[in-house]
């Protein structure tokens, strides 16, 4: 049997070897944590960094084909992959989607809109700065995610000292947008170019990391629903990307002057990857994000998947573990359509993701009331 090989072990990465696995694939996950979520449960685990020669050579040696889960992962790697195996996402889409500054000029080039921004490399940006950027967010173009790396700032005095807190790494400021929702659109595009898409589902954030996901027909406004998919695949096409993809999106409060200046809907990032919006796909789809990764990067055919239950993710935080604490899982379980995911993390620490909950269930409203009474029971803030 064919083996495929993941670069990265986290929870995305254990997933994916879930899907390969099921479809009677062997699994090899390179990754220096020696108990890393994707690790464990893989039938092999290289514990090297992502740029050593040998942890490398090792994957090329045992694997088909070579994907990734971790954004982050050095593009050169990749790249080195690349040459001596079929590797997906290439390793240019993913040191695009690595940097925020060469990721909105990216999406320039694909003609979709972002946040206003200007890009802070030195001091003299910050003096160039336009006062129509503030308020606004600094973000550092590398590195970020889950908030981390972004400070909100409201005045010239605060963005200086953003700058500093940052350390002068090279930034982006954007334009604080007034956002009436969030969304994502995952594709998942084959090696001819063949596109596959799931529908926009609706996001919440606190504190920058994701909180809920909504995910049923009338989650968002129609005439946003094509936009965005066509947008996502636009930008996929322009990358000649293959693999999974998710583009997260700002629906722009409807009468402001920052949407009728942007067109209500501006694409915020992408990820070279599948992505913690669409995990609501294992439960409530005919194929997964993951099985599309999987057949990705197998060459398989793409086949548009159907969405057959509403569905409501939350996501479950270290927060809920701590002192101790075990979460009630015996009366969130005794809920009608509750589908738990635990990733196997051996520490919560607040704020990390330790594993998500899918409601699914016949309709958008009883989704939503599971998935609240869910929340309640868990100690999570009503949505
Ligand atoms: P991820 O974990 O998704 O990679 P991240 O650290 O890259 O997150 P962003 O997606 O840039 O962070 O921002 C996190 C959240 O902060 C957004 O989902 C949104 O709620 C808010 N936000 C970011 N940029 C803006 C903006 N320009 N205007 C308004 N809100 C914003
Ligand atoms: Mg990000
Ligand atoms: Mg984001």
């Amino acid at each position: 049997p064919a083996t495929l090989g993941v670069m990265g072990g986290g929870q995305l990465g254990r997933m994916f070897v879930h899907a390969a696995q099921s479809m009677g694939y062997f699994t090899v996950v390179l990754d220096p944590d020696t108990s890393s979520p994707a690790g464990l449960v893989s039938h092999q685990h290289i514990q090297r960094d992502y740029l050593d020669t040998q942890g490398l050579a090792k994957l090329v040696q045992h694997c088909a084909a070579v994907t990734t889960e971790f954004e982050n992962v050095p593009a050169a790697a990749l790249a080195t992959l690349a040459a001596t195996r079929p590797t997906a996402p290439n390793a240019e889409a993913v040191a695009i989607a690595q940097d925020r500054i060469q990721e909105k000029a990216h999406l320039a080039r694909s003609g979709v809109p972002v946040a206003p921004y200007a890009v802070i490399e030195n001091a003299a940006d910050l003096a160039t700065v336009a006062d129509s950027l503030l308020p606004g967010i600094l973000k550092t173009a590398r590195l970020g995610y889950d908030g981390k790396g972004q400070l909100r700032v409201s005045n010239r005095a605060e963005l200086a000292s953003a700058w500093d807190a940052l350390k002068h790494v090279p930034c982006v400021l954007e334009q604080m947008l007034p956002l009436a929702d969030e969304c994502s659109v995952i594709v998942a595009r084959g090696w001819d170019g063949a596109c596959v898409h799931f529908a926009p589902q609706r996001n919440l954030h606190r504190q920058g990391i994701l909180a809920v996901t909504q995910a049923y027909e009338g989650n968002l406004p129609p005439a946003l629903v094509d936009k965005a998919v066509t947008a996502t695949k636009k930008i996929a096409d322009e990358l000649n990307y293959v693999g999974v993809l998710c583009v997260e999106f700002f629906v722009l409060a409807e009468g402001s002057p920052e949407s009728a200046a942007l067109g209500g809907l501006v694409v915020n990032e992408m990820a070279p990857r599948p992505h913690n919006s669409g995990h609501y796909t294992l439960d409530a789809c005919d194929q997964s994000q993951f099985d599309l990764q999987v057949r990705t990067l197998a060459g398989l055919p793409l086949v548009q998947p159907r969405h057959h239950s509403a569905a409501v993710m939350l996501n479950l935080l270290g927060d809920l573990w701590v002192n101790g604490c075990i979460p009630p899982w015996d009366t969130v379980l005794a809920l009608p359509g509750v589908h738990l995911h635990l990733y196997g993390k051996l520490q919560a620490k607040p704020g990390r993701k330790m594993g998500h909950l899918t409601v699914t269930a016949a309709t958008a409203a009883e989704a939503n009331a599971v998935a609240l009474e869910a929340a309640r029971l868990l100690g999570i803030e009503a949505f």
